[in-house]
């Protein structure tokens, strides 16, 4: 008998999800845009409500629908792809990272207690912040990308039910050791959530390193082309059932729609290939920006000076991803000047799209932001994020060249 072979992770991106032929062969999965099904008749609509075999199997479009699922699929084979039983895992779409992240925490953390990263993306961490004390669920920040810190809040709070983290985290892109964090959470009973969004499966499987959940803004790196919004979350199947995730993403509403769900699948299936150029780029630009006199300092876990590298190339074997923080020299007009002078490099906030994206957040993002609250966000006067893309990349450092002589 042939032993099967695994599919690469290249082959998963574009097959890993695929779900039966449908009555025209279609060669894609089509765009399923409906939002409710026909049954068969009162039998076949009474089991798909008992969840009984032989009923229907879809039955509304917030609870499920078949693009959707496709995507589910897609997403939950790259996350356990280095796994031993990808079987036991599941995939969940939603309407936006943040739909899956708030419903991943409400649902896993209700009535206990989070430790959360300190430098969190934004309405993460506001959502943390201001609203989770409110729904019974109380928070405590730290720096997780120190193991001792992490360890020394696990004491301090053993009615932990979650640790949240970024595997990679705006602005200096800190790396955190999820492998180490999780055999801590493993120890205290409590569960660890990672936001892979900077990273994606690609680099970073955080459930292979002993992560429970994997939540992504699909938004990014997954759909690849600026053209959605989307969330996606894996884990345990049991998991999920012991936490009723289904029953709140249900009840909560943020599935997502057939089209952008499509839309996500199909940028999958070029993740690698998108990948592998952003590296590339991201690198040969983070390098250029390190020599340039006008540019203080660069972030970027690739490179010898970033205080995560030896941690980052550890985990890390294919490349650093194509997230760059750098600072300007010139601080606040600087950072100004650069942006409204860029032609190539679109001026706009999100990342992982194919284009090069760049924003300032002094004067952006984080101009009516309180100077206490950027200050430890790590937010200075001529810190700069670029997301690197997928152009020729003589051409985004030609750019950032000609954008930076005139100041
Ligand atoms: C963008 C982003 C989010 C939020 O995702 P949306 O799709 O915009 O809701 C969450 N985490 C990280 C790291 C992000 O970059």
């Amino acid at each position: 008998m042939k032993t099967k072979i695994k599919p690469t992770f290249e082959s998963a991106a574009i097959h890993g999800g695929k779900g039966n032929k449908d009555q025209y062969g279609s060669h894609t999965t089509p765009i399923y845009q409906t939002s409710t099904y026909v049954f068969d008749n009162v039998e076949s609509g009474a089991k798909a409500f008992r969840h009984e075999e032989g009923g229907a199997s879809h039955v509304y479009s917030r609870l499920g629908n078949p693009t959707v699922e496709e995507l589910e699929r897609t997403v939950c084979a790259l996350e356990t792809y280095s796994l031993n039983d990808p079987e036991h895992y599941q995939g969940m779409a939603f309407g936006s990272g943040m739909a899956a992240i708030t419903t991943g925490i409400i649902s896993m953390a209700k009535g206990g207690h989070v430790i959360a990263q300190n430098d969190l993306y934004g309405c993460t961490s506001q959502f943390l912040k201001e609203e989770a004390p409110g729904m019974g669920i109380s928070v405590s920040f730290v720096d997780t990308s120190d193991i001792f810190m992490v360890e020394m809040d696990l004491k301090k709070h053993p009615e932990t039910k979650l640790v949240y983290l970024e595997s990679i985290a705006n602005p200096t892109l800190k790396v955190s050791d999820v492998k180490a964090i999780a055999q801590l959470c493993e120890s205290h009973g409590a569960l660890l959530m990672v936001d892979n969004t900077f990273a994606t499966p690609y680099h970073i499987q955080p459930l292979e390193l002993g992560a429970d959940v994997t939540v992504h803004s699909s938004t990014k790196y997954m759909g690849g082309h600026g053209t959605l919004i989307g969330g996606v979350m894996v884990a345990k199947k049991e998991l999920f059932e012991e936490a009723q995730t289904f029953l709140y993403r249900k009840n909560l509403g943020g599935i997502a729609g057939p089209m952008d769900a499509w839309l996500t699948t199909n940028g999958l299936k070029t993740l690698p290939l998108r990948m592998k150029q952003h590296n590339e780029n991201a690198m040969k630009v983070a390098q250029w920006l390190e020599d340039h006199p006008k540019v203080d300092r660069v972030f970027y876990p690739g490179l010898k000076s970033h205080p995560h590298h030896k941690l980052a190339s550890s985990i890390m074997k294919k490349g650093f991803g194509g997230m760059i923080t750098f600072e300007l020299k010139g601080g606040f007009d600087a950072g100004v000047s650069l942006m409204n002078n860029v032609k190539l490099c679109s001026l706009a906030v999100s990342l992982g799209a194919v284009d090069s994206l760049i924003q300032h957040p002094a004067s952006m993002t984080h101009s009516i932001v309180d100077e206490e609250i950027k200050k430890a966000a790590g937010i200075t006067d001529g810190l700069v994020r670029l997301s690197v893309g997928i152009e020729g990349v003589e051409d985004i450092i030609a750019d950032l060249e000609q954008a930076m002589g005139n100041f």
